[in-house]
């Protein structure tokens, strides 16, 4: 076949900052620092500083493919090392801090990180860890030598000092776009946490669908607040994304409670802002105890929500209350993380409130760049009619193929697809709608109750701050539906008035058997509700009819 004659010029993630420096050099990214001063900077500035991160991490021997953790907020210092260390030819390896102490040393040990950088906040960690780390040749604290604490953590440098010896004189290499950029490792509820590796070609083309108009539509107009981490998921892609489209980024630092995050949301006038469920529920009760007034107060026009299902009620509250459109997402760390966009249609024009929660709902819509099909337990691909539901795969250049060191084991099928472990259906129109984990879902008389539909329900009402689902044993059915609520602090609520309230809104077969009230719930390390915890929690919980 005769090939086109187009120039072959890879796609690097040092070629982001490049334009970004070039056509947005004064598009700002503003943090909130480990220090505690507010901190503004601009491309311009990000990539200046990214090529003496580069000269100085060359200058120490670091080659490509090297690994070089970080364990540190979101902020400008760590935007500069996404793109010095990817840039470099080097690969990025962000560290959730919410691991276990134990988990962060397998992941270090397993990666054979060179360098470790981290924010201020995580000095008690790293000193707790450093001996454990044999790989690992320097510890850079990313803050300059006023604020250098005093502790024990061997082979310790200071990030300004690694800069300012160096000047910004660095030629970006180039190489084979398909070259490893960076490296996050999944949350590993169950067994060890497993490496995902993204590589060059994979990022720039995952920030062309983030950018989208039917993906998350940003461009140099948006003002974005960054609520979701830089160590889950890349932060959703943002900081390569916003360099892509000239956004100006919004990076709160260590502060996630809902005060700071409103401060941030009114003081830098955001206009949209991206963060999993459990941070906008903080928002939303400091809202609420406050009493403010978002709709006068600030300019926020949409909040994309994922990681976890974005309940209606959610919706509701922000389009009301904030004047804000929620765009409901969907991905995880195995696919960069873009999977689905809940974005309207036109025939959507004319749908009232009501409708259109209907919609949002939903996880949305494939973006181009990932096929999308559900299966039954034989593999046989299952209608899109909104109805079936079956195993969630998916195809795409930003999805993973396997895991990092697992050698030989391919996560794919033999079409090539990756079974995501998620239960979903798929409408005419194309929206999917994810019912549940596999794992989590429960099977009631050979039919499959969805945990995430009771959740959402139940969350819908005014006296539940939190509610999971779990499937308790029952003698009859194998298993019967438990709901767990944690109540909003000084509200009343008892079993019979929430199942009196869930009565009507699902099917009645799905009504479960037992509330029991709790404190608290608990949550991975990328907050999510920890189903597997809860159910050893009530091992032995015995519902009412099946004592
Ligand atoms: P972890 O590190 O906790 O595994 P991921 O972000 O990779 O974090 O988790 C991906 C999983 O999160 C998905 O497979 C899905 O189960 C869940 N998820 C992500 N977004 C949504 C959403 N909008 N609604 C429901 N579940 C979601």
């Amino acid at each position: 076949m005769p090939k086109g004659l187009m120039q072959d010029r890879p796609l690097l993630i040092s070629s982001l900052i490049e334009h970004a420096a070039c056509f947005h050099p004064h598009a700002e990214i503003v943090s909130r620092t480990t220090e505690g001063p507010i901190h503004r900077c601009t491309y311009a500035d990000i990539h200046r500083r990214a090529k003496q991160l580069a000269n100085a991490l060359e200058v120490r021997g670091v080659g490509p493919g090297d690994r070089i953790a970080t364990l540190a907020w979101n902020g400008y210092r760590h935007m500069e090392l996404y793109y010095g260390v990817s840039g470099m030819g080097a690969v990025l390896h962000t560290i959730n801090p919410r691991l276990f102490p134990e988990q962060i040393e397998y992941i270090v040990n397993h990666a054979e990180d060179q360098f470790l950088f981290f924010d201020l906040s995580f000095v008690p960690l790293v000193e707790r860890l450093a001996k454990a780390l044999p790989t690992v040749r320097g510890f850079v604290v990313m803050t300059d030598r006023e604020h250098l604490p005093e502790c024990s953590i061997p082979r310790l440098l200071c990030y300004e000092e690694l800069l300012d010896a160096q000047t910004s004189d660095y030629l970006w290499p180039q190489f084979d776009e398909t070259t490893a950029s960076s490296l996050c490792y999944t949350s590993g509820t169950t067994g060890n946490p497993k490496g995902v590796l993204y590589s060059h070609r994979s990022s720039v083309l995952h920030s062309w669908a983030a950018c989208a108009t039917d993906g998350l539509a940003i461009g140099a107009g948006e003002t974005a607040l960054l609520v979701v981490p830089m160590f889950h998921v890349n932060a959703w892609g943002m900081p390569y994304a916003g360099a892509m489209c000239g956004a100006r980024l919004v990076m709160p630092g260590p502060a996630l409670d809902g005060k700071s995050v409103y401060q941030l949301m009114r003081d830098e006038k955001v206009t949209l802002a991206l963060g999993v469920p459990t941070v906008w529920l903080m928002l939303l009760q400091y809202v609420d105890a406050e009493r403010l007034t978002p709709k006068e107060d600030l300019c926020l026009r949409r909040v994309v929500i994922g990681g976890s299902s974005a309940p209606r009620a959610m919706s509701e509250r922000f389009e009301t209350t904030f004047g804000a459109f929620v765009v409901h997402a969907w991905g995880m760390t195995e696919m960069s993380p873009l999977g689905t966009v809940c974005n309207l249609l036109p025939k959507h024009g004319g749908y009232t409130l009501e409708q259109r929660l209907g919609i949002q709902e939903k996880q949305g819509r494939a973006v181009y760049g990932v096929e999308m099909k559900i299966v039954d337990d034989d593999g046989a691909s299952l209608p899109h009619d909104g109805m079936a539901s079956g195993h969630l795969l998916v195809r795409g250049p930003w999805i993973t193929c396997g895991y990092y060191r697992d050698e030989g084991t391919s996560a794919l099928d033999a079409a090539g697809f990756f079974d995501t472990g998620d239960v979903a259906t798929i409408d005419a129109d194309g929206y999917m709608q994810i019912t549940d984990r596999s794992k989590d879902v429960i099977k009631s008389g050979g039919e499959w109750i969805s945990s995430i539909a009771l959740e959402n329900a139940a969350i819908g009402h005014p006296a539940v701050a939190e509610a999971a689902v779990i499937g308790a044993p029952h003698p009859k059915w194998q298993e019967r539906p438990l709901l767990i609520v944690v109540r909003k602090p000084g509200q009343a609520l008892d079993r019979e008035s929430m199942l009196q309230f869930l009565a009507g809104k699902v099917t009645h077969w799905w009504l479960p058997d037992d509330v029991a009230f709790v404190d608290e719930l608990p949550h991975t390390a990328t907050g999510k509700l920890h189903k597997l915890r809860l159910r050893e929690l009530f091992r032995d919980y015995r519902l009412p009819h099946s004592r």
